[in-house]
Formats: C-alpha cells, structure tokens, sequence
C-alpha cells in the first residue's frame, strides 16, 4: 500500500517561495505539507551567498538577519559606465547573507507553525479528480507516497516541475520554460584581492555584471547573461580580463539560472496555485527573486487562507491571487520586460553617454528601480530627457535608430502595463484579455 499523508496544503518545493507561504497558512492556523526533493541541509548551498534588500524585511514580516545568515551589510552600491569614469552612487542598502542558514530559519518557521517538511521528497506526478487538484504523487526517500491537500502549489522553481505535467485544461499554459527565456548566472568568488580591485557592491549594467562582497575580504564577480552557460562564462571572462586583468584567487566558481520571461498568464486552477520562479516573478532587470517571490507568496498566501476557510478552493476562489498580483507588480515587470531588451542593445558609447549625462542609469534610477521597480519622471524630467537624447543623436554620441528604438519601447511598455492594470475580475473575461496580451507581446493569437 502507498503511504498517504494529507493536509490543507501541499507545496512542491522548499525553496524561499514554498516556505515562506507554508508558514504563512501555518500563521493562520492552517496546515501545509512542503516536498522538498533535495536534503535541507542542502538547500541553499549552490548559491552559497546572496542578496537581500534591508527594505523588504519589515514589509514582509521577517527580522533581519543575524548570526551564521549575516555576512555584511552595505547601505549603498555603485553602478559604473563601460568607460569606467562615471561611478553612481546608488543608496538603496542590501544585506549580503548566507543562503543555507536563511533557508533554515524558514524550515523553523514552517515547523513552528505546525507545518511539515519531507526532504528527500520528489514530487514526479499530479494527482487531479473531477478537474481539480487533489495531490500528488512523490518519491520519498525512494518509496512511493501520496499527499492529498485542498490546495497544491507549484514553488519547485523555474522548471515548474508541477506545472509543465499539467493537462493543458486545467486554465495555466504548462509549456517548459525555454533556453531563450534564461538567464545563465555564474558567480566567481575570489579571495586575496589586490589594492585598487572594488569593494562594496558594484554594478555594471552594460555587461549584466556585478562585483559583490563575499566573506572577509573575499569578492563575488558574477554576472547574468541569456544563451548558456558556456556564453555567459565567456562574457564573464572578457568582463574581467578587460576591467580587472585575474586579480587574487578563485576560491570556486558556481552557476545556476533563473528565469527571464513573462508571467504564465494565469496563476490559477482547480485547487491549483503557482509562485516563485516556478511562476517566473524574477526582477526582470537583475534576476533577483527572493523578494519579489515573497510578494506574490503574500498576496497567494491571503487568497488561500480566505479560499480555505470557506470551502472553496475553485479556480473562481483563487482567481483574486491573479488579480491582485497582475495589477500591481506584474504589471510593473511586464512594462520592464518591454523597455529592457532595447536598453540592452545599446551600444557602449551610448551607455557611456547616458551615464554621463545622469540619463537612465543614474543613482536615482536604480534606487527606484529596486525600490518600486519603476522610475517616476514628472513632465518636466521627460522633456529634459528627451532634450538631452536628442543633443546626442545631433553630436553623433547616440544614435537616431536607438533614440527611435527607446521612444517606440516606452509606449509599448506603457500599453502593456495599462492592460495588466486592467486584469479582469471575472474569470469569463480572462480569454479576450489574454488575446489583447498576446497581440501587445507579438504572440501568436490563434
Ligand atoms: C546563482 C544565482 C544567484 C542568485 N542570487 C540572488 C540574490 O542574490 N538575490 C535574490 O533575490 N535572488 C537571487 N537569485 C534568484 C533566486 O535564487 C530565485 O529567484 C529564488 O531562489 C526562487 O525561489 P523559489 O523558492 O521560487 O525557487 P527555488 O529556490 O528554485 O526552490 C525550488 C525548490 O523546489 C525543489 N524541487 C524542484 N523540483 C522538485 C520536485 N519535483 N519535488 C520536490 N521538490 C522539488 C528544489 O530542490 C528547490 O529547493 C539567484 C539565482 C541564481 C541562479
């Protein structure tokens, strides 16, 4: 006989997403049951360090990290142009923490509230009955086992390993995420650094590069690149060999990937809830997704336990996560994944110039960019900006085609944004607002 298990919940994937929406039913006083393929004492490992905003730490509810999960705490970064002669200070504070540890202050979270972890638990199989979700079926520690919730919820990351075994009926597009939707992070971390080598937190938006710290007075030199892994090393390497020569030593190097491509349109069925990479909430200018998976995981987390206490988990139930995440910061990334591909065609000595007049990569900018994931220009600041491009183009330092190229992306973006703003309600319009999307995204419509 399988072994069954059953709860309120079932959430594939122990990541950051999983966990943190676990403990948010857990508050509730309601009960999820998290499979997690790999060892907890694993989770986290790859990736070794990463950054948090301080910011989000209230807004979501959590203390800030200390002990083994606190490495260091930078109040402001610098973003540098391809010339290397405009530094911007940008102050917007991260804290650079250990990944493992945070992952294991959310594993106590989830147990202290009365939610369960299996580690060691490979979801391989949907479980659905009368069009809803019903469980699913996992390998624990290579046994069969079935765990049965009212709502399961896809947070196994940018595979989707839930979602892309889904029947196509079920209301979310299940198709797998592709090579071109991709980015290929590789991270380098070097110790014994020579006298004139950056510290602190550096970013260089040209070449998708950054220059953070790592323990002691160890760096991180990473970067996020489309493509590969082998391109993205490549990029890695003329970045370096160009700005840094090999400076100190290479302690090790590691990579992984995160997804760079719009939401699925839905995300929501019968009984079904998808969030974190697995929904594909990335940043989309820094790859970044910890905190921006939290928001939705918060708004999900508020739609179930309401959908929970009233019996009725219905892709209707359910259907307000769709709304209120799609109005308001997905609205705001499906803007960016307009305007993002033209800024990254740039040319190096348009980038120099923008950065050189304080044009769409100053200090500001990325502040609020990181803190709103917008930049608010009143009138008078477009028309400055305009003015400004438009001297470029006339001294031959932009080009015609590129101030073309920016002007048409920003009204698209702006389309774009509007109509996620306008997500509809009711499910029934869900399909003409879907085919209004894929016109504005150029997909295909049939
Ligand atoms: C190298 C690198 C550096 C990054 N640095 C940062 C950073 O500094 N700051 C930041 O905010 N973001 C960063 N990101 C992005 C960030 O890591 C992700 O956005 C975030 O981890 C997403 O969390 P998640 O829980 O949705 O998915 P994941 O972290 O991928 O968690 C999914 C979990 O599901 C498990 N799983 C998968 N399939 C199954 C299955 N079939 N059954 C059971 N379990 C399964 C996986 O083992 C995994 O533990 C980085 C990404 C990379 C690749």
């Amino acid at each position: 006989m399988i072994r069954q298990l059953e709860a309120d919940a079932v959430v594939v994937g122990g990541g950051t997403s999983g966990c943190y929406f676990a403990w948010r039913l857990g508050q509730a006083g309601l009960r999820a049951i998290v499979l997690e393929k790999r060892r907890l004492a694993d989770v986290g490992q790859e990736t070794d360090i990463f950054h948090m905003d301080e910011v989000r730490f209230p807004e979501f509810g959590l203390p800030p990290p200390a002990g083994e999960e606190l490495i260091g705490y930078y109040p402001t970064g610098l973003a540098w142009s391809p010339d290397l002669l405009v530094q911007n200070e940008v102050r917007y504070p991260f804290y650079v923490m250990h990944k493992p540890a945070f992952h294991q202050r959310f594993f106590r979270y989830v147990e202290r509230e009365n939610g369960q972890i299996l580690e060691r638990a490979e979801v391989v199989w949907p479980l659905i009955e009368n069009g809803y979700l019903a469980g699913v079926r996992a390998l624990h520690e290579g046994a069969p086992l079935e765990v049965r919730g009212r709502i399961v919820v896809d947070a196994s990351g940018i595979d989707g390993t839930l979602r892309t075994k889904l029947p196509a009926d079920i209301g979310v597009e299940t198709d797998p995420i592709r090579e071109a939707d991709t980015l290929y992070v590789c991270l380098e971390f070097r110790d014994e650094l020579p006298p004139g080598t950056p510290s602190g937190l550096n970013f260089y938006p040209f070449h998708k590069a950054f220059w953070n710290p790592s323990r002691g007075k160890g760096a991180i030199l990473g970067i996020g690149w489309p493509g590969g892994y082998d391109e993205a090393w490549q990029r890695h390497r003329a970045w370096r060999e160009e700005y840094y020569g090999d400076p100190g030593r290479v302690l090790k190097r590691t990579q992984g990937r995160t997804p760079y491509r719009r939401s699925p349109y839905s995300l929501v069925g019968n009984g079904l809830m998808l969030m974190g990479d697995a929904a594909f909430q990335t940043k989309p200018f820094s790859g970044e997704g910890v905190t921006s998976s939290f928001t939705a995981c918060q708004i999900a987390a508020e739609v179930a336990i309401a959908a929970l206490q009233l019996g009725d988990v219905s892709r209707e139930a359910l259907w307000p996560y769709n709304v209120r995440y799609f109005r308001g910061q997905g609205a705001k990334f499906a803007s960016m994944f307009v305007q993002l591909p033209a800024a990254a065609e740039l040319q190096r000595r348009e980038v120099d110039f923008l950065f050189h007049q304080g044009v769409i990569f100053s200090g500001e900018d990325f502040r609020q960019m990181n803190l709103d994931y917008e930049t608010k220009m009143s009138a008078r600041d477009t028309v400055a900006m305009a003015a400004k491009l438009a001297w470029g183009v006339a001294s031959g330092r932009f080009s015609a085609g590129s101030f073309k190229r920016l002007l048409g992306v920003s009204s698209a973006a702006a389309k774009v944004k509007a109509h996620y703003q306008r997500y509809p309600e009711d499910p029934a319009e869900f399909d003409a607002w879907v085919h209004e999307a894929k016109r504005l995204w150029g997909e295909r419509t049939a």
